[in-house]
């Protein structure tokens, strides 16, 4: 058991939220744990998008690497026309209830790629979704960034950012609207697995404050406890908007970096600032859950 500062957890370097080979990130659980645990991370989440298969090949790395292990995922949900990620930490993988939903969220996802393939086709780029299945390490989880990685190669757009906002995003030629679980679907199957639902980088999203509040208001109604306030994803400014809203609501304050290789991620595994003063981490009561 490492020994960590549980009397003051915001000292503890924890990232819980980052992507591996098993959805759209470029390293392996095992490459991910070893980079982890080189940074300075002590308590560790691998939450691939809709898919738990990464886990426990990470939990083993983790273990060896001396981190704590905390289980996740993160869950693609679409709310009143938005594309929302919620991550689950602490869940019971092993457990059947998690994996039937999120198989079912992921079932769509090839046909929705090939149909983006179908749609670049028209604007003359041929061959897209082939291309973009040699970046794919697992079959079930094809994703909008292994397109980007795919266009980037061919040099039809110099960094996969480009890729987005040309192509992938709503009214580009390639973006295919698509419907992912619903926002009680993730939050109870998070919560079936024992779960902690979180609402993922929400700063990300294209709503106004009081969509914000109205979603955060459902988020608690359904059992989600926490939302990511230190993000890879944030700017300074939204780390200490997500604080306000953190503290004003009662949801825990959870911290990631959203890594998703070397390549394409600004913010590093375990390289995040501390939650701001006031928060509350969502693991400040988690060290008996690692007795
Ligand atoms: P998908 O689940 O297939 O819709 O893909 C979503 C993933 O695309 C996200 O998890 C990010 O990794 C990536 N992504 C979304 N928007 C952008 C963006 N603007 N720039 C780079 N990557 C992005
Ligand atoms: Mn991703
Ligand atoms: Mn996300
Ligand atoms: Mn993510």
């Amino acid at each position: 058991m490492l020994d960590l500062n549980w009397n003051d957890p915001h000292l503890i370097n924890a990232d819980l939220h980052c992507h591996s080979t098993t959805s759209d990130g470029t390293l392996t659980p095992e490459e991910l744990a070893a980079r982890a645990a080189a940074n300075g991370v002590q308590m560790w989440s691998l939450t691939d998008h809709d898919e738990v298969g990464g886990l426990a090949r990470a939990e083993a790395a983790a273990k060896a690497h001396g981190m704590l292990f905390v289980p996740g995922v993160e869950v693609s949900v679409t709310w009143m026309g938005n594309t929302l990620h919620i991550v689950g930490l602490m869940i019971d993988y092993r457990d059947s209830a998690i994996e039937q939903g999120l198989a079912s969220v992921r079932s769509g996802r090839t046909e929705r790629a090939m149909e983006m393939s179908r749609q670049l086709e028209k604007v003359g780029i041929e061959g897209v979704y082939e291309g973009a299945l040699k970046y794919v390490g697992n079959p079930a989880l094809i994703s909008r960034t292994h397109f980007a990685r795919h266009l980037v190669e061919r040099g039809v757009c110099l960094e996969v950012r480009e890729v987005f906002e040309r192509f992938l995003t709503p009214g580009k030629p390639g973006y295919v609207p698509h419907e992912w679980a619903s926002l009680p679907q993730a939050v109870q199957w998070i919560l079936d697995s024992n779960g902690l639902p979180v609402i993922a980088h929400p700063g990300r999203y294209s709503l106004s404050p009081m969509q914000m509040d109205e979603l955060i208001e459902q988020f608690i109604g359904l059992g989600g406890v926490g939302i990511e306030v230190v993000t890879g994803s944030h700017t300074v400014d939204e780390y200490r908007e997500y604080a306000r809203r953190s503290l004003r609501s009662g949801l825990k304050a959870s911290r990631g970096s959203d890594f998703h290789g070397p390549e394409e991620s600004r913010v590093n595994l375990g390289e995040l600032p501390q939650l701001p003063d006031g928060c509350v981490p969502i693991w400040d009561n988690w060290a008996k859950r690692f007795s």
